[in-house]
């Protein structure tokens, strides 16, 4: 493929109530929009970290640094004429900015061909279950007021963020509220080995799953706490790549992954988490950051894949933002989300968004000659 330009473009757009989970709180949500245009067509990714660094080590900063100064000149220099060549290229590392940009590739790849994301992924066109996320709140009352207020979009399952001293009466006070709605609880790393017992309270809750109660590269402690507990466990930032997936499947850390395009690196690397699950007979579901709709549009595509068995944490735009970036935004009607029609990802960038909440704005083209970057 002949690549002409690759852009990027930091936005910031605040978020409708801030988001607080165990390990720290945001008010705005970064992305960056990486845009290839080669072959006279346009593919758009995004590399969507935590702007306060916790849920893993990258921030908007480091991601940019990432893509400007070492993914995009080897990319621009390598000249990959597929999505292998582009993974083979990008190397391991930097999962969130190689998210950005491979994204971008797969979508890019997907307009040449005229053919829908899901389709170019391999999975086919259907309706994609969506669940509520609430993050940790001051008061129950709060936590209540907020289920209360997003259920009514009819998403299909609740998720409450918990962590010690947050947990078993915010469960209480939902079960007794919303009665038997399907219900699970992410921990983000928040607990430790000495909590075992205590968590295998959460039992009598009736949950679909926990999700990373111990910390990321413990899985040994996770087959530990998942052989005591009925409920069952569902790795998140410990699912980091596929060895780590396959070495938690091996030891029974979990019966249930969390599958993340930011974190994996991109949409190659997820699939193949997605299939190594799928022989394992261990069920996923596709997380979010939550990204931008560029992000979280890809997202809905990969979760069409066979093995998606959960509801996604993609919800509606306008459940965690004040404004999206694509056109359409994303929408929950009955719980659901129906992909538009279209080739790619078929959820456009809106360039009037895409000005009105811009931080910054960086070109970079193909060297005619010699394949190096210019500005
Ligand atoms: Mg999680």
């Amino acid at each position: 493929m002949k690549i002409e330009k690759i852009t990027l473009r930091h936005v910031r757009v605040p978020l409708v109530e801030p988001f607080r989970i165990s390990n720290g709180s945001v008010s705005e949500k970064d992305g960056i929009i990486v845009s290839v245009f080669a072959d006279g067509v346009t593919g758009h990714g995004e590399a969507s970290p935590m702007s306060g660094s916790f849920y893993s080590g990258e921030t908007p900063e480091s991601t940019w640094t990432s893509l400007r100064e070492e993914l995009i000149p080897r990319i621009l220099a390598g000249r990959p004429e597929s999505i292998g060549d582009v993974n083979a290229i990008l190397g391991d590392g930097n999962p969130f900015a190689r998210a950005g940009i491979e994204t971008a590739f797969w979508d890019l790849q997907a307009h040449k061909d005229g053919v829908p994301l899901y389709a170019a992924l391999g999975g086919t066109r259907r309706p994609v279950e969506s669940g509520l996320a609430v993050g940790i709140y001051p008061s129950i009352s709060e936590l209540l007021r907020a289920v209360e207020k997003y259920l009514v979009e009819g998403y299909r399952r609740l998720k409450i963020k918990v962590e010690p001293g947050w947990d078993t009466q915010p469960l209480t006070e939902v079960r007794k509220r919303f009665g038997d709605i399907p219900l699970m609880v992410d921990a983000n790393c928040a607990y430790t080995r000495g909590h075992i017992d205590h968590l295998k309270s959460l039992d009598e809750f009736g949950l679909i799953m926990i999700e990373q109660p111990l910390p990321r590269n413990d899985l040994e402690g996770h087959a530990l706490l998942q052989a005591q507990i009925r409920t069952p466990l569902c790795l998140d930032e410990g699912a980091e790549d596929l060895n780590a997936v396959r070495k938690a499947i091996a030891l029974g850390s979990c019966r249930i992954i969390n599958i993340k395009i930011q974190r994996l690196g991109g949409l190659t690397n997820a699939i193949a988490v997605h299939d190594l699950c799928a022989e394992a007979g261990v069920p996923v579901w596709a997380g979010t950051m939550p990204e931008l709709g560029i992000g979280c549009a890809q997202a809905i595509h990969l979760a069409t894949l066979g093995n998606f068995r959960y509801p996604t944490d993609v919800e509606s735009s306008l459940r965690w933002f004040v404004d999206d970036i694509i056109d359409p935004m994303i929408r929950v009607t009955d719980g659901m989300i129906r992909i538009p029609e279209g080739a790619g990802s078929a959820y456009r960038l809106d360039p009037g968004k895409i000005r009105k909440f811009m931080v910054r704005e960086e070109s970079f083209a193909a060297s005619q000659t010699s394949g190096s970057t210019v500005h």
